[in-house]
């Protein structure tokens, strides 16, 4: 069974707290989507602003794929706004519980009965596909719901849709209600939220009632707990139901979607997320490493090629010699059996002493192994710092470059920012360099917490990361940020 996908990163995964996408970023997103095979891209919400609505006409004006939909309430107005963005079809959302009909609409069943046929109308009237959403479907009397959809689609609703909008379903129940459901007379779709983590499960159990699409987001994105995860239903069609399900996605594509997202909504994942997080393919523990070595599916259920993703092995407390040869091997540095077990060594003395091993760490242990005698271009000799609620955050460094010394100063948005904008000053001789990617977790719990800042940068074709880890944000940062860029200009 063929099952269409509906992304809507872009209107319900926008939606995510604190994320905000400019037009040209909801296009670099769409053209994504529409690349690896989406069928159904949910571009915004036609009503929302004027910047909205231009970015969802310019993705509608790209002659994708994918058919472009806009969300819309049962309202002329809004509907008048999806006409203006030239959408192909209105993804028209329709409150069925009681509790949404009495307490937020203040109305009656009745009448919303009525304002659902009259706004399908409308859309058809106007020449717009149309998916009829029932928002809190979960919660909903499954006989009034049913009757909204039968006569929904005799108005010339296209397509159906369940929503679990506050992610309440089960996945029995799942599958009980899309059996019943999915015998009306149009394809009915299923829209999963993850309060309680089951996202994904009870979109696969209302695909085996017989729904047919399914609307997700790219790492599962979206308001609270966020919506069904595209890479995780992707991925487990392709490898657990491919005797029942199938759909147009090009795997190889998922790992790069979820970066490209993650950097766009500034939304990034925690680690082992499952498929796309950077853990999903990474080995510790020397027993799996061996394994993995070996044989990859001793510990691996899908190839990370498979999601166009990379298979890792970390460098930590439980580090194998085969793991760490690898590791060794990824980073261009080639050692014989007598190195090899002296960085070893090295390796578990850093990890018994709490710290994972970054590759900068771990080239600098095998530098100092192989006796390659590496000076630093770049080093901090001084920092000066002042911020607070009244001034405009500023930063001095002294930098000795090559044995030169330059002192510089700047301003910035934050103390980081201005620090690193100093530093960048300092360093302006060396060109090219484009920081990636900028990660601070805090270790402990309280403000005075150990801080691990993860700088990402590229030259050219070489990207690496950089790590620091302090009880300091701004001097972790400067000093993850040089060391990196003492590895880059090598
Ligand atoms: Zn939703």
């Amino acid at each position: 069974m063929k099952i269409k996908v509906l992304d809507t990163t872009l209107r319900d995964g926008e939606q995510t707290p604190g994320v905000s996408l400019t037009g040209n970023e909801k296009l670099r997103i769409a053209s994504k989507l529409d690349e690896i095979g989406v069928n159904f891209i949910e571009a915004g919400s036609a009503v929302t602003s004027a910047g909205e609505r231009e970015a969802i006409k310019n993705i509608s004006a790209q002659g994708f794929n994918a058919r472009i939909l806009s969300f819309s309430r049962p309202i002329f107005k809004d509907i008048d706004y999806c006409l203006y963005c030239d959408v192909d079809d209105v993804n028209l959302v329709v409150p069925t519980s009681d509790l949404h009909i009495n307490e937020k609409l203040k109305t009656t069943r009745e009448k919303l009965l009525d304002l659902s046929n009259n706004a399908i109308d409308y859309c058809k009237d106007h020449g717009l596909g149309v998916e009829l959403s029932a928002e809190d479907a979960s919660r909903s009397d499954l006989d009034f719901l049913e009757k909204v959809f039968s006569v929904g689609i005799e108005t010339g609703a296209d397509r159906i849709c369940f929503c679990d909008t506050v992610g309440v379903l089960s996945p029995s129940i799942s599958y009980d209600i899309f059996s019943r459901l999915s015998k009306l007379n149009a394809p009915i779709s299923v829209h999963c939220h993850n309060d309680f983590g089951l996202a994904v499960a009870n979109t696969i159990a209302a695909l085996k009632g017989g729904a047919k699409e399914f609307h997700s987001t790219i790492n599962g994105i979206g308001e609270r707990a966020g919506n069904a995860s595209f890479e995780e239903l992707v991925s487990s069609i392709k490898i657990l139901f491919a005797d029942e399900f199938e759909t147009d996605i090009k795997m190889d594509e998922l790992y790069s979607a979820s970066k490209l997202a993650a950097r766009l909504t500034g939304v990034y994942l925690q680690p082992n997320k499952a498929v796309v997080g950077e853990n999903a393919f990474a080995h510790e523990s020397g027993i799996h490493s061996d394994g993995v070595i070996k044989n990859a599916e001793t510990y691996e259920p899908m190839t990370p090629e498979l999601v166009g993703h990379k298979r890792k092995f970390i460098v930590g407390k439980h580090v194998g010699t085969k793991g760490l040869n690898s590791k060794l091997l990824e980073l261009g540095i080639t050692v014989n059996d007598e190195q090899l077990k002296e960085i070893f060594k090295d390796v578990k003395s850093l990890a018994d002493m709490g710290k994972t091993v970054s590759d900068v760490d771990l080239q600098a242990i095998a530098d100092n192994v192989l006796n390659i005698d590496y000076e630093k271009r770049i080093k901090l000799v001084d920092l000066n710092i002042v911020s607070g609620n009244s001034v405009m955050p500023t930063a001095s460094v002294k930098l000795d470059i090559d044995g030169k010394e330059i002192v510089e100063a700047d301003v910035g948005i934050g103390p980081v920012d201005a620090a690193i904008n100093a530093v960048n000053k300092g360093i302006s001789e060396f060109e090219g360099i484009e920081f990636v990617e900028y990660h601070v977790d805090a270790i402990t719990g309280g403000t005075d917490a150990i801080i691990d800042v993860i700088v990402k940068l590229k030259k050219g074709d070489k990207v690496l990361s950089a790590r620091s880890t302090r009880p300091d944000i701004i001097n972790a940062s400067v000093e993850a940020y040089i060391s990196g860029i003492n590895r880059l200009i090598e």
